[in-house]
Protein backbone atom coordinates (compact mmCIF):
# COMPACT_ATOMS: atom_id res chain seq x y z
CA UNK A 1 0.00 0.00 0.00
CA UNK A 2 1.05 3.70 -0.43
CA UNK A 3 0.97 6.46 2.41
CA UNK A 4 2.05 9.12 3.96
CA UNK A 5 3.75 9.55 6.54
CA UNK A 6 2.36 12.29 9.33
CA UNK A 7 4.87 11.78 11.93
CA UNK A 8 7.95 9.57 12.08
CA UNK A 9 9.88 9.18 15.59
CA UNK A 10 13.55 7.41 15.71
CA UNK A 11 11.01 4.50 16.24
CA UNK A 12 8.06 4.45 14.47
CA UNK A 13 6.06 6.24 12.25
CA UNK A 14 2.51 6.85 11.41
CA UNK A 15 1.32 5.98 7.89
CA UNK A 16 -1.55 7.39 6.68
CA UNK A 17 -3.00 5.30 3.80
CA UNK A 18 -6.77 6.97 2.75
CA UNK A 19 -8.44 7.89 6.22
CA UNK A 20 -6.63 5.21 7.98
CA UNK A 21 -3.28 5.17 9.82
CA UNK A 22 -0.74 2.49 10.52
CA UNK A 23 1.63 2.61 12.95
CA UNK A 24 5.30 1.28 11.25
CA UNK A 25 8.45 0.46 11.52
CA UNK A 26 11.13 0.73 8.97
CA UNK A 27 12.16 -2.43 7.63
CA UNK A 28 15.61 -3.79 8.74
CA UNK A 29 17.43 -3.67 6.24
CA UNK A 30 17.22 -0.38 5.19
CA UNK A 31 20.40 0.83 4.82
CA UNK A 32 20.92 3.65 7.33
CA UNK A 33 22.93 7.03 5.40
CA UNK A 34 25.23 7.53 7.33
CA UNK A 35 25.19 11.14 6.84
CA UNK A 36 21.61 11.11 8.01
CA UNK A 37 20.03 11.57 11.55
CA UNK A 38 16.71 10.65 10.37
CA UNK A 39 15.95 8.13 7.65
CA UNK A 40 12.12 9.19 7.14
CA UNK A 41 10.57 11.94 8.11
CA UNK A 42 7.07 13.38 7.84
CA UNK A 43 5.86 14.35 4.03
CA UNK A 44 7.32 11.16 3.03
CA UNK A 45 5.26 9.51 0.58
CA UNK A 46 5.97 5.34 1.66
CA UNK A 47 5.16 2.31 0.87
CA UNK A 48 4.15 -0.31 3.49
CA UNK A 49 3.35 -4.10 3.69
CA UNK A 50 2.68 -6.02 6.94
CA UNK A 51 4.79 -9.07 8.25
CA UNK A 52 3.31 -12.18 9.78
CA UNK A 53 2.30 -10.56 13.24
CA UNK A 54 0.33 -7.57 11.22
CA UNK A 55 2.86 -4.92 11.89
CA UNK A 56 3.41 -2.28 9.37
CA UNK A 57 6.84 -2.02 7.86
CA UNK A 58 8.17 0.55 5.60
CA UNK A 59 9.12 -0.72 2.81
CA UNK A 60 10.10 1.52 0.40
CA UNK A 61 10.70 6.03 0.39
CA UNK A 62 9.04 6.90 -2.65
CA UNK A 63 11.73 9.59 -3.86
CA UNK A 64 11.00 12.60 -2.41
CA UNK A 65 10.27 16.07 -4.26
CA UNK A 66 12.32 18.31 -2.10
CA UNK A 67 13.64 18.69 1.29
CA UNK A 68 14.23 21.07 3.72
CA UNK A 69 17.34 20.31 6.07
CA UNK A 70 19.24 21.29 9.24
CA UNK A 71 22.21 20.44 10.60
CA UNK A 72 21.97 18.38 13.91
CA UNK A 73 24.02 20.39 16.62
CA UNK A 74 24.92 16.79 18.08
CA UNK A 75 27.02 15.04 15.79
CA UNK A 76 26.93 17.73 12.55
CA UNK A 77 24.66 15.13 10.59
CA UNK A 78 21.89 16.24 8.23
CA UNK A 79 18.49 16.35 10.27
CA UNK A 80 16.01 16.38 7.78
CA UNK A 81 12.97 18.74 8.71
CA UNK A 82 10.47 17.73 6.55
CA UNK A 83 9.62 16.90 2.85
CA UNK A 84 7.40 17.13 -0.12
CA UNK A 85 6.53 20.73 1.01
CA UNK A 86 5.15 23.93 -1.38
CA UNK A 87 6.37 26.66 1.28
CA UNK A 88 7.71 27.57 3.98
CA UNK A 89 6.13 29.50 6.63
CA UNK A 90 8.50 30.90 9.38
CA UNK A 91 7.17 32.31 11.70
CA UNK A 92 8.88 34.81 14.01
CA UNK A 93 8.26 37.61 16.60
CA UNK A 94 9.84 41.19 17.90
CA UNK A 95 9.24 40.52 21.31
CA UNK A 96 8.70 37.19 23.64
CA UNK A 97 10.72 36.05 22.57
CA UNK A 98 12.90 38.02 20.02
CA UNK A 99 13.54 36.79 16.55
CA UNK A 100 16.79 37.84 15.01
CA UNK A 101 17.43 38.52 11.48
CA UNK A 102 19.99 36.39 11.22
CA UNK A 103 17.68 33.07 11.67
CA UNK A 104 15.14 34.89 9.48
CA UNK A 105 17.56 35.37 6.43
CA UNK A 106 19.08 31.89 6.73
CA UNK A 107 15.71 30.28 6.52
CA UNK A 108 14.78 32.21 3.36
CA UNK A 109 17.66 31.53 2.44
CA UNK A 110 17.94 28.00 2.84
CA UNK A 111 14.21 28.44 1.33
CA UNK A 112 15.35 29.82 -1.97
CA UNK A 113 18.11 26.69 -1.82
CA UNK A 114 15.34 23.49 -1.59
CA UNK A 115 13.57 25.57 -3.78
CA UNK A 116 10.34 26.22 -1.05
CA UNK A 117 8.59 29.70 -1.20
CA UNK A 118 9.14 31.35 1.96
CA UNK A 119 6.55 33.10 3.85
CA UNK A 120 6.87 35.59 6.78
CA UNK A 121 5.18 35.83 9.46
CA UNK A 122 5.66 37.80 12.60
CA UNK A 123 2.82 36.81 15.41
CA UNK A 124 1.88 38.77 18.79
CA UNK A 125 1.54 41.90 17.11
CA UNK A 126 -1.04 42.53 19.78
CA UNK A 127 1.83 43.20 22.45
CA UNK A 128 3.62 46.08 20.21
CA UNK A 129 3.64 49.42 21.49
CA UNK A 130 3.84 52.35 18.90
CA UNK A 131 7.80 52.35 17.93
CA UNK A 132 7.72 48.50 17.65
CA UNK A 133 4.94 48.67 15.36
CA UNK A 134 7.04 51.47 13.57
CA UNK A 135 9.69 49.12 13.11
CA UNK A 136 7.44 46.18 12.35
CA UNK A 137 6.20 48.04 9.13
CA UNK A 138 9.71 48.85 8.58
CA UNK A 139 10.63 45.62 8.21
CA UNK A 140 7.62 44.67 6.48
CA UNK A 141 8.79 46.80 3.70
CA UNK A 142 11.77 46.16 3.33
CA UNK A 143 10.97 42.20 2.96
CA UNK A 144 7.57 42.69 0.82
CA UNK A 145 9.91 44.83 -1.39
CA UNK A 146 12.13 41.93 -1.71
CA UNK A 147 9.00 39.36 -3.22
CA UNK A 148 7.72 37.88 -0.10
CA UNK A 149 4.80 37.52 1.28
CA UNK A 150 5.08 39.50 5.20
CA UNK A 151 2.25 38.89 7.43
CA UNK A 152 1.66 40.48 10.76
CA UNK A 153 -0.57 38.37 12.97
CA UNK A 154 -1.96 38.09 16.61
CA UNK A 155 -2.95 34.36 16.88
CA UNK A 156 -4.40 35.38 20.69
CA UNK A 157 -6.35 37.61 19.19
CA UNK A 158 -7.33 36.14 15.70
CA UNK A 159 -6.06 38.73 13.81
CA UNK A 160 -4.51 38.39 10.45
CA UNK A 161 -6.09 34.52 10.41
CA UNK A 162 -7.97 34.74 7.41
CA UNK A 163 -5.60 36.11 5.09
CA UNK A 164 -2.85 33.81 6.57
CA UNK A 165 -5.60 30.62 5.93
CA UNK A 166 -6.59 32.24 2.21
CA UNK A 167 -2.59 31.53 1.62
CA UNK A 168 -2.21 27.94 2.87
CA UNK A 169 -4.73 26.54 1.33
CA UNK A 170 -4.05 24.11 -1.20
CA UNK A 171 -0.85 23.89 -0.08
CA UNK A 172 1.70 21.74 1.87
CA UNK A 173 3.37 23.94 4.41
CA UNK A 174 6.26 23.64 6.42
CA UNK A 175 5.97 25.64 10.16
CA UNK A 176 9.55 27.16 11.51
CA UNK A 177 9.85 28.81 14.30
CA UNK A 178 12.39 29.45 17.52
CA UNK A 179 9.62 27.95 20.12
CA UNK A 180 7.83 30.56 21.88
CA UNK A 181 6.65 32.66 18.85
CA UNK A 182 2.89 31.35 19.01
CA UNK A 183 3.49 27.93 16.46
CA UNK A 184 1.26 25.65 18.71
CA UNK A 185 -1.49 28.59 18.92
CA UNK A 186 -1.23 29.25 15.29
CA UNK A 187 -1.79 25.72 14.55
CA UNK A 188 -4.65 25.22 17.19
CA UNK A 189 -6.41 27.71 15.64
CA UNK A 190 -5.87 26.80 12.05
CA UNK A 191 -6.99 23.40 12.42
CA UNK A 192 -10.07 24.66 14.49
CA UNK A 193 -8.78 21.69 17.57
CA UNK A 194 -6.35 21.20 20.34
CA UNK A 195 -5.13 18.47 17.74
CA UNK A 196 -1.03 19.50 18.90
CA UNK A 197 -1.88 19.69 22.34
CA UNK A 198 -3.65 16.24 22.16
CA UNK A 199 -1.13 14.46 20.75
CA UNK A 200 -1.57 10.74 21.28
CA UNK A 201 2.02 10.05 21.61
CA UNK A 202 1.98 12.43 24.29
CA UNK A 203 2.08 10.91 27.67
CA UNK A 204 2.31 14.38 29.82
CA UNK A 205 -0.25 15.84 28.05
CA UNK A 206 1.82 18.72 27.44
CA UNK A 207 2.49 18.45 23.95
CA UNK A 208 4.29 21.56 22.69
CA UNK A 209 7.09 20.78 25.13
CA UNK A 210 7.55 17.50 24.77
CA UNK A 211 7.54 17.43 20.61
CA UNK A 212 11.20 16.61 19.26
CA UNK A 213 9.72 15.01 15.88
CA UNK A 214 8.03 16.95 12.88
CA UNK A 215 4.56 15.90 12.58
CA UNK A 216 1.42 17.28 10.08
CA UNK A 217 -1.67 18.90 10.61
CA UNK A 218 -4.66 18.59 8.51
CA UNK A 219 -6.31 22.47 7.73
CA UNK A 220 -8.86 20.06 5.33
CA UNK A 221 -8.35 17.15 3.16
CA UNK A 222 -6.04 18.95 0.42
CA UNK A 223 -4.23 21.35 2.86
CA UNK A 224 -2.14 20.47 5.50
CA UNK A 225 0.67 21.91 8.04
CA UNK A 226 4.09 20.06 8.21
CA UNK A 227 5.12 21.66 11.93
CA UNK A 228 8.42 21.37 12.84
CA UNK A 229 10.00 21.35 16.49
CA UNK A 230 10.86 25.05 17.60
CA UNK A 231 14.27 25.39 17.55
CA UNK A 232 16.53 28.44 18.34
CA UNK A 233 19.53 28.22 15.90
CA UNK A 234 19.61 26.48 12.48
CA UNK A 235 22.96 25.79 10.51
CA UNK A 236 22.90 24.79 7.15
CA UNK A 237 23.98 21.05 6.38
CA UNK A 238 24.57 21.12 2.30
CA UNK A 239 24.75 24.68 1.12
CA UNK A 240 27.86 25.72 -0.05
CA UNK A 241 29.67 28.98 0.92
CA UNK A 242 30.43 30.06 -2.49
CA UNK A 243 26.63 30.02 -3.58
CA UNK A 244 25.26 31.96 -0.76
CA UNK A 245 25.27 34.93 -2.44
CA UNK A 246 22.76 33.97 -4.94
CA UNK A 247 20.33 33.07 -1.94
CA UNK A 248 19.97 36.75 -1.41
CA UNK A 249 16.98 37.77 -4.08
CA UNK A 250 18.38 41.21 -3.85
CA UNK A 251 22.17 40.58 -4.58
CA UNK A 252 21.24 38.49 -8.04
CA UNK A 253 21.30 41.92 -10.45
CA UNK A 254 23.97 43.84 -8.38
CA UNK A 255 26.79 41.14 -8.17
CA UNK A 256 26.73 40.84 -11.70
CA UNK A 257 28.75 44.29 -11.68
CA UNK A 258 31.24 43.63 -9.13
CA UNK A 259 34.90 43.95 -10.31
CA UNK A 260 35.51 40.00 -9.95
CA UNK A 261 32.78 37.64 -10.75
CA UNK A 262 33.79 35.56 -7.79
CA UNK A 263 33.33 38.45 -5.94
CA UNK A 264 32.23 36.94 -2.47
CA UNK A 265 31.15 40.94 -1.45
CA UNK A 266 34.14 40.11 1.71
CA UNK A 267 37.54 42.09 1.20
CA UNK A 268 37.83 42.12 -2.67
CA UNK A 269 37.94 45.65 -4.15
CA UNK A 270 35.18 47.86 -6.30
CA UNK A 271 32.49 45.44 -4.75
CA UNK A 272 28.81 46.47 -5.63
CA UNK A 273 26.86 44.42 -3.24
CA UNK A 274 29.11 46.64 -0.60
CA UNK A 275 28.63 49.75 -2.69
CA UNK A 276 25.39 49.91 -2.05
CA UNK A 277 24.42 48.71 1.20
CA UNK A 278 22.11 51.49 2.84
CA UNK A 279 20.98 52.17 -0.50
CA UNK A 280 19.40 49.25 -2.94
CA UNK A 281 21.03 46.55 0.29
CA UNK A 282 19.44 46.66 3.29
CA UNK A 283 22.31 46.88 5.87
CA UNK A 284 20.92 44.43 8.27
CA UNK A 285 20.03 42.38 5.41
CA UNK A 286 23.93 42.58 4.57
CA UNK A 287 24.83 41.57 8.03
CA UNK A 288 23.08 38.20 7.92
CA UNK A 289 25.24 37.49 5.17
CA UNK A 290 28.53 38.53 6.59
CA UNK A 291 27.44 36.36 9.80
CA UNK A 292 26.37 33.19 7.61
CA UNK A 293 29.69 33.47 5.91
CA UNK A 294 31.25 33.72 8.66
CA UNK A 295 29.99 30.28 10.07
CA UNK A 296 31.84 28.43 7.69
CA UNK A 297 35.18 29.57 8.96
P1 LIG B 1 5.34 27.65 20.29
O1 LIG B 1 6.40 27.29 21.25
O2 LIG B 1 5.89 28.40 19.13
O3 LIG B 1 4.48 26.50 19.88
O4 LIG B 1 4.41 28.75 21.02
P2 LIG B 1 3.01 28.61 21.77
O5 LIG B 1 1.88 28.55 20.82
O6 LIG B 1 3.10 27.55 22.80
O7 LIG B 1 2.96 30.05 22.47
C1 LIG B 1 3.93 30.49 23.40
C2 LIG B 1 3.30 31.55 24.28
O8 LIG B 1 2.96 32.69 23.49
C3 LIG B 1 1.99 31.08 24.93
O9 LIG B 1 1.95 31.61 26.23
C4 LIG B 1 0.92 31.70 24.04
O10 LIG B 1 -0.27 31.94 24.73
C5 LIG B 1 1.59 32.99 23.64
N1 LIG B 1 1.07 33.51 22.36
C6 LIG B 1 0.87 32.84 21.19
N2 LIG B 1 0.38 33.66 20.24
C7 LIG B 1 0.27 34.88 20.81
C8 LIG B 1 -0.18 36.16 20.33
O11 LIG B 1 -0.60 36.36 19.19
N3 LIG B 1 -0.13 37.18 21.22
C9 LIG B 1 0.33 37.04 22.50
N4 LIG B 1 0.33 38.09 23.29
N5 LIG B 1 0.73 35.85 22.97
C10 LIG B 1 0.71 34.79 22.15
ZN1 LIG C 1 31.00 42.02 -4.60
Amino acid sequence: MKGFVIKSTGKYSLVKVDKKIYKCILRGNFRLDNNLSNPVVSGDKVEIDFDENQNGVITKIIKRENHFIKKSLKDDKAHIIGSNIDQVLIICSIRKPYTKFIFLDKCIAAAYYYNIKPIIIFNKVDILNSEETQKLKKINNKYSKLGILFLEISALHGVGIDELKKNLLKKRTLFIGNSGVGKSSIINILTKSNQKINDLSTKTGRGKQTTTFSEIFEIDSNSFILDSPGFKDFYFYDIDKNDIKYLFNEFIEIQKECKFNNCLHLEEPDCKIKDNIGDKIWSKRYSSYLSIMNEFN
